[in-house]
């Protein structure tokens, strides 16, 4: 039943965070387990699935670099974060059932495959989830920015931003009583706006490739698949 879907072929960027649960650190499998099964049930609609995980749940390049390392450092050991994330994702969608590769934009032959648009081009046309690793592959970029690219890339109907929060506020909502929710705007008020959602090369990317940016709450379960049918409560960035 794929006609009543909105949107086909996404792109979606699962933060580091998300996969950590209540603990703190690190990847809870309860938690994995829960966001994998959203993601099959999509997949099961005949949704094409790209993932860019982050790694902001066992490194960030940023802190590392605040406790003395350099932050090109900091910035690998959280590119690799993203890898560990990428594997365990990736296994648990295999053990649903569900045929999932993981594609690195650093090279690691012997854990994984190295991103190269074909080869990632072919694997989504054989119905496979694609899991991508390493963000951009570069220092002082963000897996947002990864996630930006890949859609580009892989030519996604739209980008997929799973966070804590059911879309866009003007402030954070958990520390601020008034701040004000946002169904719909386009990538230049959230840059004017210098709304907190994805950093501004992400959203600038997007836009100038007409990709449409949502914003949901992974915690919502079932709200993967609400948002691909155009329902369920999103925050919608479009020109
Ligand atoms: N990172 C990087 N280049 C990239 C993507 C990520 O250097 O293209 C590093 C950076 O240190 C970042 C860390 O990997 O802090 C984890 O990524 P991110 O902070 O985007 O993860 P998230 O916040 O989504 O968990």
């Amino acid at each position: 039943m794929t006609e009543d879907l909105r949107w086909r072929r996404v792109l979606l960027k699962l933060s580091g965070e998300a996969l950590m649960g209540s603990q703190g650190f690190g990847i809870d499998p309860d938690v994995v387990s829960r966001i994998v099964g959203d993601i099959a049930d999509a997949v099961r609609l005949g949704v094409r699935i790209g993932l860019v995980v982050g790694g902001g749940n066992i490194f960030r390049g940023v802190q590392v670099a605040a406790k003395g390392a350099s932050r090109a450092t900091g910035d690998h050991m959280g590119m690799l974060a993203t890898v560990m994330n990428g594997l365990a994702l990736a296994d648990a969608l295999r053990g649903q059932g569900i045929p999932a590769r993981v594609f690195s934009a650093v090279q690691m032959p012997s854990i994984c495959e190295t991103f190269t648009q074909r080869a990632a081009d072919d694997r989504f046309a054989a119905g496979e989830v694609l899991v991508f690793v390493g963000g951009t592959g570069n220092p002082f970029f963000t897996t947002d920015s990864g996630a930006a690219l890949r859609a580009a890339e892989m030519e996604c109907d739209a980008l997929l931003k799973a966070t804590n929060v059911d879309g866009i506020y003007s402030a954070d909502p958990k520390k601020d009583p008034n701040a004000v929710r946002f169904d719909k705007l386009t990538h230049q008020e959230v840059l004017s706006k210098g709304l907190n959602i994805m950093d501004a090369a992400a959203i600038a990317l997007a836009r100038d490739n007409a990709i449409p940016v949502i914003v949901f709450s992974i915690h919502t379960p079932g709200a993967l698949v609400d948002v691909l049918r155009g329902k369920g409560r999103a925050t919608v960035v479009s020109d």
